[in-house]
């Protein structure tokens, strides 16, 4: 999965309409003010950020900016931790990445509207194990 959102290659609403699938709109589902691209969806999305800062919050960051999901993906390196918490900074940025995935799927074919905290929650419990 990280490594298609690093491609952009996830069948987000943007790639669907590439590939020729007809659809309404291509609007972002969790913040509804964007177009659904991988990019849009980690990085840019309001919802998204929202996580992301809260994740920071939870990991004693400053923060936590990416331009693209390639920047998430090598911020445990660039943040020159010891080997073990880059390993623990890598799993959780996954995790992240996964709910926030999650999120979408559920507002797309559940109809659920998910909070940025109960998002986070499922992070903080899955970073756990
Ligand atoms: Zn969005």
């Amino acid at each position: 999965m990280a490594r298609q959102a690093k491609q952009d290659r996830l069948p987000t609403r943007v790639e669907m309409r590439k590939r020729g699938m007809k659809l309404q709109d291509v609007l972002c589902p969790l913040c509804g003010d964007g177009s659904e691209s991988s990019c849009h969806l980690f990085t840019a999305c309001s919802f998204a950020m929202e996580v992301w800062a809260r994740v920071a919050s939870w990991c004693k960051l400053a923060s936590i900016y990416a331009f693209e999901v390639r920047d998430l993906l090598l911020l445990p390196k660039d943040l020159k931790m010891r080997k073990q918490k880059t390993r623990t900074m890598h799993g959780i940025i996954l995790t992240t990445l996964w709910n926030i995935l999650i999120a979408r799927n559920e507002s797309i074919f559940q109809w659920k509207t998910n909070k940025v905290v109960d998002v986070v929650a499922k992070i903080k419990a899955s970073s756990f194990f």
